[in-house]
Protein backbone atom coordinates (compact mmCIF):
# COMPACT_ATOMS: atom_id res chain seq x y z
CA UNK A 1 0.00 0.00 0.00
CA UNK A 2 1.75 3.63 -0.93
CA UNK A 3 2.66 6.02 1.46
CA UNK A 4 0.69 8.66 -0.26
CA UNK A 5 -2.58 8.76 -2.38
CA UNK A 6 -3.55 11.07 -4.19
CA UNK A 7 -7.61 11.79 -4.14
CA UNK A 8 -9.57 14.76 -6.67
CA UNK A 9 -8.13 17.76 -4.69
CA UNK A 10 -5.47 17.11 -2.72
CA UNK A 11 -3.15 14.54 -1.74
CA UNK A 12 -2.54 12.49 1.19
CA UNK A 13 0.35 11.58 3.28
CA UNK A 14 -0.05 8.71 5.20
CA UNK A 15 3.51 8.43 6.05
CA UNK A 16 3.84 12.25 6.86
CA UNK A 17 0.34 12.69 8.11
CA UNK A 18 0.08 15.51 5.79
CA UNK A 19 -2.65 16.90 3.41
CA UNK A 20 -1.18 18.83 0.31
CA UNK A 21 -4.67 20.31 -1.30
CA UNK A 22 -4.49 21.63 -4.97
CA UNK A 23 -2.88 24.87 -4.21
CA UNK A 24 -0.15 23.28 -2.82
CA UNK A 25 -0.40 24.05 0.45
CA UNK A 26 0.07 21.45 2.99
CA UNK A 27 -1.50 20.56 5.94
CA UNK A 28 0.26 18.91 9.20
CA UNK A 29 -2.46 16.18 10.36
CA UNK A 30 -0.75 15.24 13.37
CA UNK A 31 -1.51 18.82 14.81
CA UNK A 32 -4.62 19.94 16.67
CA UNK A 33 -5.69 22.91 14.83
CA UNK A 34 -7.81 26.04 16.22
CA UNK A 35 -10.25 27.73 14.08
CA UNK A 36 -11.75 31.44 14.59
CA UNK A 37 -14.46 30.33 16.63
CA UNK A 38 -11.73 28.37 18.91
CA UNK A 39 -12.92 24.96 18.18
CA UNK A 40 -10.54 22.31 18.10
CA UNK A 41 -10.17 19.99 15.21
CA UNK A 42 -8.29 16.56 15.04
CA UNK A 43 -7.76 14.24 12.22
CA UNK A 44 -9.95 11.22 12.47
CA UNK A 45 -7.81 9.23 9.84
CA UNK A 46 -10.41 9.55 7.78
CA UNK A 47 -10.55 10.97 4.33
CA UNK A 48 -13.54 11.69 2.32
CA UNK A 49 -12.72 10.90 -1.60
CA UNK A 50 -13.70 14.87 -2.71
CA UNK A 51 -13.61 16.57 0.50
CA UNK A 52 -10.30 15.53 1.59
CA UNK A 53 -9.62 14.45 5.51
CA UNK A 54 -12.29 13.82 8.07
CA UNK A 55 -11.36 16.26 11.45
CA UNK A 56 -13.19 15.76 14.62
CA UNK A 57 -14.12 18.77 16.67
CA UNK A 58 -13.54 18.22 20.69
CA UNK A 59 -15.22 21.43 20.82
CA UNK A 60 -18.56 20.71 19.32
CA UNK A 61 -19.54 17.41 21.07
CA UNK A 62 -17.37 15.57 18.42
CA UNK A 63 -18.98 16.86 15.25
CA UNK A 64 -17.18 15.83 12.08
CA UNK A 65 -16.53 17.74 9.19
CA UNK A 66 -13.99 17.99 6.62
CA UNK A 67 -11.15 19.81 5.93
CA UNK A 68 -12.22 21.73 3.47
CA UNK A 69 -15.31 22.41 4.83
CA UNK A 70 -14.19 23.56 8.06
CA UNK A 71 -11.43 26.04 5.98
CA UNK A 72 -14.43 27.32 4.08
CA UNK A 73 -16.64 28.23 7.49
CA UNK A 74 -13.96 28.96 9.86
CA UNK A 75 -10.59 29.56 8.45
CA UNK A 76 -8.10 30.39 9.37
CA UNK A 77 -6.56 27.48 11.50
CA UNK A 78 -3.64 27.48 13.65
CA UNK A 79 -1.72 24.65 15.00
CA UNK A 80 -2.24 24.63 19.33
CA UNK A 81 -0.61 22.39 21.64
CA UNK A 82 -2.35 19.43 21.95
CA UNK A 83 -3.86 18.67 25.60
CA UNK A 84 -4.39 15.48 27.21
CA UNK A 85 -8.27 14.00 26.82
CA UNK A 86 -8.66 13.07 30.43
CA UNK A 87 -7.10 16.53 32.56
CA UNK A 88 -6.49 18.99 29.49
CA UNK A 89 -2.48 19.54 30.24
CA UNK A 90 -0.47 19.67 26.77
CA UNK A 91 0.91 16.62 25.67
CA UNK A 92 3.49 15.91 22.50
CA UNK A 93 1.76 15.67 18.97
CA UNK A 94 0.27 12.08 18.22
CA UNK A 95 0.06 11.40 21.75
CA UNK A 96 -3.88 11.34 24.03
CA UNK A 97 -2.82 11.65 27.59
CA UNK A 98 -0.34 13.37 29.57
CA UNK A 99 0.69 10.62 31.58
CA UNK A 100 0.02 7.26 32.11
CA UNK A 101 -1.82 8.19 35.53
CA UNK A 102 -4.44 9.95 32.78
CA UNK A 103 -4.28 6.63 30.52
CA UNK A 104 -4.96 4.63 33.58
CA UNK A 105 -7.74 7.08 35.07
CA UNK A 106 -9.21 7.08 31.49
CA UNK A 107 -9.39 3.32 31.20
CA UNK A 108 -10.68 3.09 34.99
CA UNK A 109 -14.00 5.83 34.44
CA UNK A 110 -16.90 3.57 35.52
CA UNK A 111 -14.99 1.51 37.42
CA UNK A 112 -14.55 2.47 41.22
CA UNK A 113 -11.12 3.86 40.89
CA UNK A 114 -8.92 1.09 42.16
CA UNK A 115 -5.91 1.50 39.76
CA UNK A 116 -5.00 -2.11 37.96
CA UNK A 117 -2.01 -4.23 38.18
CA UNK A 118 -0.56 -5.18 41.11
CA UNK A 119 1.25 -3.15 44.05
CA UNK A 120 3.51 -5.57 45.40
CA UNK A 121 1.30 -7.78 47.79
CA UNK A 122 2.08 -11.24 46.51
ZN1 LIG B 1 -3.51 14.33 31.74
Amino acid sequence: MPDTTQYEYGRLDRARRTWTDGTGHTTDLSLTWMDQLEQRWTWTGGVHPVNGPILRSSSRGGMREPLDLVLALWAPLVPVPATCAECDHPVPAGRAYCSALCRNAADDHGADGEPAGGDGNA
